[in-house]
C-alpha cells in the first residue's frame, strides 16, 4: 500500500492503525513516531494515566511510548503539564526508536531524517525570510524551550495536495478588506507544523512568461494540534489583495485564488518553513505579541495554543498589541473579544475610525509602558512582531522611549533580548 510521498519520494504515513503500522511497503517509507522529551518531562505520570491503550510506560528514569501500540489518539496531549508529550520524530518504517533507546535518553535525538538533512530551502523562502527578519538584524534562534520544528518536508516541485475544508470571511461584511480564514486538511499525509511556522501555496496556472506560478508564503494561524484538535489540518489568514503598495488596482494571484476557493478544492502545498519564530513551551513563559493586519496569523496560533492549555494553569502572561484600520477590518475581532481576560491582555490600535485620532500599535505600547518595561526585563518573556514593514521602526522607537522613561537603555537591552532568543521579527 503506497501512501502520499514526500519530497524525496518516500511514502509518508502516520502510524495510525488503518495505515497498517510498520507494514512493509513496496517503497521505503517514513512513519511518525510519538516520543516524550525527557528534558522537559517532569515525570508526573499524567500521560501514562491518560493513555487508554497502555502505550505509555516508564522506568526509574524516563517515560516512554510503545511505538507498536500508540495510535495517536492524543488523549495524553492536553493533560501533559509541560508539553513534553507533544514530540515526534520521523523514522524509517520498521526502524522506530526502541524502548531501550528511549529509556537511555537525556534529551530527544536531533532529527536526522533524510528529508530534513538532504534538502536545501527553496531560494524564494530564503529570500523572503531574510527580508522578513532584517528588522532584528538577521536571523534569530528559537526560544530554548520551543518544540523542534520540521522544515522543508515538501519541496515546491513535489508539493503535497491538501483539501480545502473551510473558507470563512473574518472581517465585517461592510469592511473594505476581505480577509479569510482558510482551513486545509492533509488527510493521511504527515504535515507537522508549529505555531509561527509558514507554508507555501502554489497557485495553479502560469505567469505572463508562461512559467508556472511560484509559491507564496503564508503563516499558519492554527496551533500544532490542528485547527480542529486531533484533525490533520491547519488554517491560514489570507487577505484578498486588490491593490499594490502604491494603492494601484491589482489582483493578487495567490490570495484571490485562495479566497475564491470552495470546499473540497485541492491545493498544492509545500513546506513547512521557519525554525525560529517559535513560541516558548516552558511553564511560566510570557509572550508579548505585536501585529498589524494579517500579521496576526502566528499570534492567533500562539494564543489558541495557550487557550487550549488554560486548564493546566501553566502561568505566564499573553500580551497582544493589534493594529488595524477599524474593528470591522480587524481579522478575528469577534473571537478575540470572547477570549477570557485571564488568558490575554488585548490592546487594539485603530487607525481609521471616523472622528477618532489615528492610533498605531506603538501608541498603545507607549500607553502600557509600565507593563511593557516589566515584560522587556522579564527573562521569561518572549517578544514577537509581525505585519507591515513600516511598523518596525515605530515599535523600536516606542521601546526606546519606554526604556528611557524607566531608566533602562534600549541599545543595551536589545542585544540581550536577541542573545536570549527573546526578540523575533517577521515583517513584510
Ligand atoms: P493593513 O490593513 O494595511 O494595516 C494594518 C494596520 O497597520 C492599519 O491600521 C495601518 O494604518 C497600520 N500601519 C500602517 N503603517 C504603519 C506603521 N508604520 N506602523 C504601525 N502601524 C502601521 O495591513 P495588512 O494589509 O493586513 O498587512 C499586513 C502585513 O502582514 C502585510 O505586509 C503581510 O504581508 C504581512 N503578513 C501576512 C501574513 C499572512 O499570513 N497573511 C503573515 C505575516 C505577515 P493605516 O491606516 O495608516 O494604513
Amino acid at each position: 500500500m503506497a501512501g502520499p510521498k514526500d519530497s524525496l519520494g518516500f511514502v509518508i504515513r502516520f502510524n495510525y492503525n488503518e495505515t497498517v503500522m510498520n507494514a512493509p511497503t513496496e517503497t521505503s517509507s517514513l512513519v511518525r513516531q510519538h516520543l516524550i522529551d525527557p528534558e522537559i518531562c517532569i515525570r508526573c505520570n499524567t500521560c501514562e494515566e491518560m493513555c487508554p491503550i497502555d502505550a505509555i510506560t516508564h522506568d526509574g528514569r524516563n517515560y516512554v511510548i510503545k511505538f507498536e501500540i500508540c495510535n495517536w489518539c492524543n488523549d495524553c496531549m492536553g493533560p501533559c503539564p509541560t508539553g513534553a508529550i507533544d514530540n515526534s520524530r520521523t523514522v524509517a518504517s520498521g526502524q522506530p526508536y526502541s524502548l531501550e533507546d528511549q529509556y537511555s535518553w537525556d534529551s530527544l535525538p536531533a532529527p536526522t531524517n533524510p528529508e530534513i538533512a538532504a534538502t536545501e530551502l527553496p531560494e524564494d523562502v530564503t529570500r523572503i525570510t531574510e527580508i522578513a527578519q532584517s528588522g532584528q538584524g538577521g536571523p534569530s534562534s528559537p526560544p530554548w524551550s520551543a518544540a523542534h520544528p520540521y522544515v522543508n518536508l515538501f519541496a515546491p516541485n513535489k508539493p503535497v495536495t491538501a483539501t480545502l475544508t473551510g473558507n470563512f470571511r473574518i472581517t465585517g461584511e461592510d469592511a473594505s478588506a476581505d480577509i479569510r480564514h482558510i482551513v486545509l486538511d492533509f488527510g493521511h499525509t504527515t504535515f507537522p507544523v508549529l505555531e509561527g511556522q509558514s507554508i507555501g501555496i502554489i497557485p495553479p496556472g502560469t505567469d505572463a512568461n508562461g512559467k508556472p506560478h511560484t509559491m507564496r508564503l503564508y503563516s499558519v494561524a492554527s496551533p500544532r494540534n490542528g485547527e480542529r484538535p486531533g484533525y490533520n489540518n491547519l488554517s491560514l489568514t489570507v487577505k484578498r489583495v486588490t491593490e499594490d503598495h502604491e494603492g494601484k488596482a491589482t489582483k493578487g494571484i495567490c490570495s484571490n485564488y485562495l479566497c475564491d476557493l470552495e470546499k473540497g478544492a485541492q491545493v498544492q502545498v509545500c513546506g513547512p518553513y521557519g525554525s525560529t519564530f517559535l513560541m516558548p513551551n516552558h511553564p511560566g513563559s510570557s509572550i508579548m505579541m505585536i501585529c498589524t493586519g494579517t500579521g496576526s496569523a502566528p499570534m492567533r496560533a500562539m494564543t489558541e495554543r495557550r487557550r487550549r492549555r488554560m486548564a493546566l494553569k501553566e502561568g505566564g502572561e499573553l500580551f497582544l498589541f493589534f493594529g488595524a484600520r477599524a474593528a470591522n477590518e480587524l481579522p478575528y475581532f469577534g473571537p478575540l473579544m470572547k477570549l477570557p481576560k485571564e488568558l490575554i491582555d488585548i490592546n487594539f490600535a485603530f487607525s481609521r475610525v471616523p472622528n477618532q485620532p489615528k492610533q498605531y500599535v506603538q501608541d498603545k505600547i507607549r500607553e502600557r509602558h509600565e507593563d511593557v518595561v516589566r515584560m522587556l526585563k522579564d527573562e521569561n518573556c518572549y517578544i514577537y512582531i509581525c505585519g507591515l514593514k513600516g511598523m518596525e521602526r515605530g515599535v523600536d522607537e516606542a521601546f526606546r522611549d519606554i526604556c528611557r522613561m524607566h531608566g533602562e537603555d534600549w541599545e543595551k537591552l536589545l542585544p540581550v533580548l536577541r542573545s536570549q532568543s527573546r526578540y523575533h521579527v517577521e515583517t513584510y
